[in-house]
């Protein structure tokens, strides 16, 4: 009698684990990015100076922003490059000045900025036949000298949008929150807001990464709603040590989050899971929300971590964190295999 039961429990068995691995066959799974070893790094990809339009000179913002707790800076002055070589005293084992510029052209009345990170001295900016040559001109421009190029600003005096964005090439970095005044971050009046131009590119196929900046002018004076004072828009990066290869490195890899204000303590993506953890602060409530193709939200969550279960082919997922002060931070899209 033991044997006629073993032999069933024994097929039972291997049927089971054949349905199990049919099964996971079929499970979709997110893409994991390999980890990082190294810790997360605050900084700002966009400030100004008296070398162009900024109201102080660099040592004074180069000094606000290693005073008030960032690990990096980059000085982004219209077509000029300041630089940080000239500020080499304020560097050290935590406080890297990375060179840049913005490079500030225009397509008929619609200005096209876009930054340029880690560059070897100054790039002169371009202009080309249309809007999106003009875009792809000074992408280019910063690529040809290995520069890290960020597109700055689509709705500043409504320039452009998802259209053109989504026709420029060799780009990653697309600014969805700048604090400028004047950029029209939200959108309005029948123009998508950044993060709706950023789903769109993202949902028709662009790996695009979203990063948040100060785009600061004004260290001077009364802080203010319409001046362009620090602070507002920066980037946590997870990279393997502070130096300016390796926040790039980082930057293309999608290795970072952009961020109002929430800190995240750490972002882990496993093939079915997307954790998000935040660092809390004192007394706040955070609400994150799951956002998938078409800016569709996917899921939404009050616990921390917030975790995403991945259970069908979404295409992509990102996370937005806001806080019970509506300060928020952003993670980047994390894509299903295919
Ligand atoms: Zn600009
Ligand atoms: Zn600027």
């Amino acid at each position: 009698m033991r044997s006629r039961t073993w032999i069933p429990a024994i097929a039972a068995v291997a049927l089971a684990a054949c349905s199990v691995e049919q099964a996971s066959r079929s499970q979709p799974r997110f893409q994991v990015p390999p980890p990082v070893e190294g810790r997360w790094y605050k900084g700002n990809t966009h400030a100004h100076t008296t070398e162009s339009d900024g109201d102080s000179p660099p040592e004074v913002v180069a000094r606000w922003y290693k005073d008030h707790g960032y690990d990096f800076l980059v000085l982004s002055d219209h077509n000029v490059f300041t630089d940080p070589a000239t500020l080499a005293h304020l560097v050290d084992s935590t406080f890297l000045l990375i060179p840049g510029e913005e490079l500030t052209s225009s397509f008929e009345s619609r200005p096209v900025h876009v930054n340029g990170l880690n560059l070897p001295g100054v790039v002169e900016e371009r202009t080309d036949s249309t809007l999106v040559g003009t875009l792809q001109a000074n992408v280019d421009a910063v690529r040809e000298v290995n520069g890290v190029p960020h597109i700055d600003h689509p709705n500043f005096q409504w320039a452009f949008g998802a259209a053109e964005l989504a026709q420029v090439e060799r780009y990653k970095l697309l600014e969805i929150f700048n604090g400028h005044p004047l950029v029209h971050n939200e959108g309005g009046g029948g123009t998508p807001g950044m993060e709706e131009v950023w789903d769109a590119l993202l949902t028709g196929g662009k790996r695009i990464y979203g990063i948040a900046v100060d785009d600061a002018h004004h260290f001077q004076g009364e802080f203010g709603r319409n001046r362009a004072n620090p602070g507002r828009g920066w980037l946590g990066v997870k990279a393997t040590s502070l130096d300016a290869a390796a926040i790039m490195d980082a930057l293309e890899a999608g290795s970072f989050y952009a961020s109002t204000g929430v800190v995240l303590a750490d972002v882990v993506v496993a093939p079915s899971r997307l954790e998000v953890h935040i660092a809390p602060d004192r007394d706040f409530r955070y609400t994150t929300v799951f956002i998938g193709p078409k800016g569709r939200e996917l899921a939404r969550s009050t616990d921390n971590p917030a975790v995403y279960e991945l259970v069908e082919d979404v295409g992509y997922v990102r996370a937005r964190v806001t806080d019970s002060m509506g300060w928020r931070a952003w993670t980047q899209p994390v894509f299903v295999a295919r």
